[in-house]
């Protein structure tokens, strides 16, 4: 197989972003457009979905780790049930953990759990502390935003457009 793990940032990827804000209650998922779709298709492209987020609203006290997973099981559930596991880094910046992205630890958590070929596998991230970890593993990187990164291998603005972009890369590959 030539893609092995699709791994997911959340916020920005799968759901909007609220703006200075979090995701507190299943109410505020908005899926994003073509994700659902997406991940389908992805589905049967990709060894598995792994989504890897940074949830600092559970270290500020504002959610606990079991709301964090109510609201990820919905977010799975509203996008086909595709996603096979959900990391989640729980820790403020002044924690130093070692898995708040940008740094490696939800990805090397996946390998514990996983077999997983980073050089065969891809993240899909809104933003570069997404990528930055993706990058020193050897993996390529998709960015959703309206600007261009240095650890980025495809930029595109919309998620709306991932279904095509990767269709197009799986055919000139
Ligand atoms: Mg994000
Ligand atoms: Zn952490």
């Amino acid at each position: 197989m030539m893609y092995d793990t699709l791994f997911l940032d959340r916020d920005g990827v799968l759901n909007r972003k609220i703006d200075g804000g979090y995701v507190l209650t299943p109410e505020d998922i908005e899926i994003l457009p073509g994700i659902p779709l997406f991940l389908k298709w992805a589905h049967q492209t990709f060894r598995r979905i792994i989504v890897v987020t940074n949830q600092r609203c559970i270290g500020r006290g504002m959610i606990s780790l079991a709301d964090i997973q109510v609201i990820n099981q919905a977010i799975d559930n509203k996008t086909g049930n595709y996603i096979s596991k959900f990391f989640v880094c729980p820790h403020l910046d002044e924690d130093n953990c070692c898995c708040r992205k940008p740094k490696k630890g939800l990805f090397l958590a996946a390998a514990e759990h996983y077999v997983i070929n980073f050089q065969k596998s891809w993240m899909i991230g809104d933003s570069e502390t997404d990528l930055i970890p993706a990058k020193e593993l050897s993996m390529s990187t998709v960015f959703i935003s309206g600007k261009d990164s240095i650890f980025a291998d495809q930029t595109i603005p919309l998620t709306a457009d991932l279904l095509r972009t990767f269709k197009s890369l799986t055919q000139t590959k």
